[in-house]
């Protein structure tokens, strides 16, 4: 298996494998940047086909927080684990009360404490609280659990109102629309995040059209927001201003994105894009995309918020400013003609550089 020459692995500074023999773990830990402060990243508990898939996933996800981070101007840099879920457990069923065992938990904390802070886990895909607070019980060094402070916990209402300020900018970039009252807005996915920001979307008069899997959440939707209901597959043909996904990801691809009848996509999805170069796709069809890890960073913002002090409408407000960060990239991308994609990782490595030519100027200073 090749680590410096893999796919995604693109300048990480470090990148740890480990076992616990006693509890069966086997994870890793990839640190992309810690540039602009320790790394910070979900901890995924998966089913991988083999290592080279593991690996390629903690190299992707990890990469993508360091500019989800830089981005969000937040003092984190990037990071991801990746728990290999032995193959006769239920990556739905983990946990303390489930197949994953407390000791592999506690295995995992090890790890994480053993670097000392230099990289944060948190929730993620596969992973639930219950799992964290047996991580937090061994390492400090875990965000999104409740350790006093207020504002722990779930991330999702932060996400939303992220989102609905992102979908804002989208609107007025796109459309030339301030506000969102008649916008029509198609949104697939109502569980955490896709929840609360229809709640938001109906509050400011959107005209909504959804599709999940979940017919209780339709059901919710159709009387609660009066939004029009959709088959699943349905949700890419509606033509509408706006399509917002808060489902899965890979949702824009090959397919997908000729079905589109809207003029921007905004949504909470990660890694939305099948792949890169999709971006160019949707920019070449005249269609507006919010760059995933900009319009969703809502939950990070929040955890940096978090702890004995913290401020509800701090981070609120901080989550808002997403509006301003996606007009940069839409201005530039418009100025430029380049995919809003590549803006967003551009502007994020910009930042990150000028981090360290800052650090060199204040060093140089203090020499003499
Ligand atoms: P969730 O599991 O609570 O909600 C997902 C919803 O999508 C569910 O209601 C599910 O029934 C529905 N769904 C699944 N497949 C579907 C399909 N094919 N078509 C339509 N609906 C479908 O997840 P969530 O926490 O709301 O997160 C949604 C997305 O946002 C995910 O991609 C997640 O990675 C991303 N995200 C979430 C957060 C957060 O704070 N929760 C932060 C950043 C990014």
């Amino acid at each position: 298996m090749s680590v410096f020459t893999a796919k995604s692995f693109r300048n990480h500074e470090q990148v740890l494998f480990h076992q616990d023999p006693a509890s069966g773990l086997r994870a890793i830990i990839a640190i992309h940047d810690t540039t602009l402060g320790p790394a910070l990243g979900g901890c995924r508990y998966w089913h991988y086909d083999n290592d080279e898939a593991a690996l390629e996933d903690a190299l992707r996800l990890s990469r993508g927080m360091t500019y989800k981070a830089a981005l969000a101007n937040l003092a984190f840099g990037g990071g991801k684990a990746v728990i290999m879920a032995p193959a006769n457990d239920d990556p739905n069923d983990s946990g303390a009360g489930g197949g994953m065992t407390r000791a592999r938990f506690q295995a995992f904390g090890r790890f994480v404490d053993s670097l000392g802070g230099r990289y944060i886990t948190a929730e993620d895909v596969g992973t639930s609280p219950l799992d964290l607070e047996i991580v937090h019980g061994v390492t400090p060094y875990v965000a999104g659990v409740a350790d006093g402070g207020a504002g722990d916990g779930d991330p999702s209402p932060a996400t939303a109102w992220g989102v609905f300020h992102g979908l804002k900018a989208a609107g007025l970039a796109a459309l030339g629309r301030n506000e969102l009252h008649g916008v029509h807005v198609a949104v697939q996915g109502l569980g955490h995040v896709g929840g609360y920001l229809a709640e938001h979307l109906a509050e400011a008069g959107a005209v909504l059209t959804v599709a999940d899997l979940d017919e209780s959440r339709l059901r919710w939707a159709k009387s609660n927001l009066g939004a029009n209901v959709v088959a699943v597959d349905a949700i890419y043909d509606v033509p509408a201003d706006i399509f917002a996904p808060n489902a899965m990801g890979a949702v824009l691809n090959d397919d997908t994105i000729s079905r589109l009848s809207v003029r921007a996509v905004a949504g909470s999805a990660n890694n939305q894009l099948a792949e890169d170069r999709h971006g160019r796709a949707m920019a070449a069809r005249g269609i507006l995309y919010a760059p995933d890890y900009v319009i969703n960073a809502g939950g990070i913002i929040n955890i940096s918020h978090e702890g004995r002090t913290y401020d509800r409408d701090a981070a609120m407000n901080h989550c808002a400013r997403i509006h301003g960060t996606l007009a940069e990239i839409f201005q530039r991308a418009g100025r430029e003609g380049r995919p809003t994609n590549e803006i967003a990782d551009q502007l994020a490595e910009e930042r990150i550089a000028a981090h360290v030519t800052a650090e060199i100027r204040r060093l140089h200073a203090a020499v003499g």
